[in-house]
């Protein structure tokens, strides 16, 4: 019991850094009472790191670094965020082809939170411009994880080994889903896509990422992409339907 109070009066806020690849990574270290260890980047652009007590500095530092790449593209996003929705109490949002409602409150720290059916947007002011930001920020860090884990699993379906995946990147466009760059090796997503139907955004993963093994929309690329999503025709069509890019 002693000892619990103990590690409770520990759960400080502590400032550190770890150098990868010529880069500092500062982090915010705190310890908790958890099994795993988290990682999230905050709208100020923070590394924040929560660990279990028991686990040393080594392992956390090892932790940050194979996290390097999402905390780079995160801290990116950052800086770019922008949609353009209401932001207003009661409004309707859709994420993943689900529908919730925006619920906004006044708290302590600016928060987003998923919470069955409804977002809630916590601000420390009724200031408009603030909402926006908060949810934005939220909203693009959020999509940019969803966007990397079909990236990633399209890119195992085709067999293409760790150290290749590309770098997955957020933004808002106009008229494209999704891109892929062979020069970057980078597969860009549309912000947008995040509102589609989960096996729409799966769609729009799998096509970015069979350019990476076909530049165009020959045979061969229609070929790979009816064996790997053989209804993919139908998607494609949903995904129209579902999201209208202006
Ligand atoms: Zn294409």
């Amino acid at each position: 019991m002693l000892e619990y109070i103990k590690k409770d009066n520990l759960t400080e806020k502590m400032k550190y850094s770890v150098i990868y690849s010529d880069k500092k990574i500062e982090y915010i270290l705190t310890r908790k009472n958890i099994k795993r260890l988290y990682l999230k980047v905050n709208s100020k652009s923070q590394v924040v790191v929560s660990a279990p007590y028991n686990i040393s500095r080594e392992k956390i530092e090892l932790f940050i670094v194979s996290k390097a790449q999402f905390i780079q593209n995160a801290q990116e996003i950052i800086k770019n965020a922008s949609y353009a929705i209401d932001y207003s109490d009661g409004a309707k949002i859709h994420i993943r082809g689900r529908q919730y409602l925006l619920s906004v409150c006044l708290g302590s720290e600016n928060n987003v939170l998923l919470k069955d059916d409804v977002i809630i947007l916590q601000v420390k002011n009724e200031d408009e411009a603030l909402r926006k930001k908060v949810f934005d920020q939220w909203l693009a860090l959020y999509s940019l994880e969803v966007f990397e884990d079909y990236v990633y699993t399209a890119c195992s379906r085709l067999n293409i080994d760790k150290e290749e995946y590309p770098k997955v990147k957020v933004c808002a466009m106009t008229s494209l889903w999704g891109s892929y760059n062979t020069a970057k090796h980078t597969v860009t997503l549309n912000l947008r896509l995040i509102e589609a139907p989960e096996e729409c955004i799966e769609y729009v993963a799998l096509h970015e990422v069979c350019h990476i093994i076909y530049p165009d929309h020959g045979k061969n690329f229609h070929a790979l992409m009816d064996k790997l999503l053989p209804h993919n025709k139908s998607i494609r069509k949903k995904l129209k339907e579902s999201v209208i890019l202006n």
